[in-house]
């Protein structure tokens, strides 16, 4: 096989509940992550010259060790002495640096891509284990679906699938960086937290409403006085019909849920129209079975 095409899905989370700062500097995290439909679309091809090259169509990107597709390519081709050369094409759509996990979903499908390109015969759990080292979203990204993390977001419990929604992503044209918000969280005084358990249960009982009224991120905290346009999309998204509407990750993405597709596109429509946010989307959740079929490659 010469060339591979990947999509790089975007997730957001359900919940994320933060429950202390660790001696390492890192937090223990309960999370719930839902891939959703929206993807960067990543070409791996063999090439003549040795080494990796990358190609983005974002040009602030590097395109060196510091962007993470390079970093998953090398990780790889070290471990297995691969000789050949690789050239990466990556074309983004999910916003950068949104709480998206862009980079590590990117990250994620390169692992996947450069195991099948050259027949490695790695099996998930095993990308799994390598993904970390990339990053702590990395190995959700991998697994995709609906799943719970802990930990640093690294160890997993795969979910039913999360019962269907509409979903619609707004990203303000503000920037906030993970370690900023982390950095300012004060995780021993946070006054409540998600029910995560909770939500897990709605989420196997199917009750979709539930799992979306009992959604709760306390990163908000820090990243709302921050970029207080976030509470003004989380309000309009709930002015316009959804039944709950959060920070995704530590942000600045806004994600609003909606039972009604007809008030998710209008919500769309309006925010696109408004100037709260530079990149919307009308979206909604990805879920494993539907891989093989629909996406080409990982
Ligand atoms: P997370 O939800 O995991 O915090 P994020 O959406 O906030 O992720 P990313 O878009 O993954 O953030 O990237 C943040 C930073 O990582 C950017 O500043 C960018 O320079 C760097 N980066 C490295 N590789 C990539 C990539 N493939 N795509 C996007 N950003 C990348």
């Amino acid at each position: 096989m010469r060339e591979l095409k990947l999509k790089a899905m975007a997730k957001i989370n359900l919940g994320l509940d933060v429950l202390r700062r660790r001696e390492d500097g890192y937090h223990d995290l309960r999370m719930i992550m839902q891939t959703v439909w929206l993807y960067d679309r990543i070409t791996i091809a063999r090439a003549e010259a040795p080494g990796i090259s990358v190609r983005t169509n974002l040009s602030y990107l590097p395109t060196g060790q510091d962007n993470l597709v390079y970093r998953a390519a090398q990780l790889l081709m070290d471990e297995f002495l691969l000789k050949e050369g690789l050239h990466i094409e990556l074309q983004k759509h999910i916003p950068v640096a949104a709480g998206l996990a862009g980079g590590s979903s990117d990250a994620a499908a390169v692992l996947v891509g450069v195991n099948r390109m050259f027949e490695l015969g790695l099996s998930q759990e095993e990308l799994m284990k390598r993904a970390v080292k990339i990053g702590a979203d990395v190995p959700y990204c991998v697994m995709r679906g609906t799943a719970l993390a802990e930990g640093i977001g690294e160890k997993l419990t795969r979910l039913p699938d999360a019962p269907d929604l509409h979903v619609v992503l707004a990203k303000p044209p503000v920037h906030v960086s993970t370690g900023f918000v982390y950095g300012n969280l004060r995780a021993d005084a946070l006054g409540s937290h998600p029910d995560i358990d909770a939500q897990v249960q709605a989420i196997r009982d199917g009750d979709a409403r539930g799992m979306a009224e009992l959604m709760g991120n306390v990163l908000e905290t820090v990243t709302i006085p921050a970029c207080p346009v976030i509470a003004e999309l989380k309000a309009q998204m709930m002015r316009t019909g959804a039944v709950n509407a959060m920070m995704s990750g530590s942000g600045p993405t806004v994600f609003g849920l909606f039972d009604d597709g007809e008030r998710a596109r209008q919500a769309c429509e309006e925010l696109s129209r408004g100037d709260l946010a530079r990149n919307v989307f009308l979206t909604k959740f990805f879920h494993n079975r539907k891989r093989e079929k629909e996406t080409a490659a990982g």
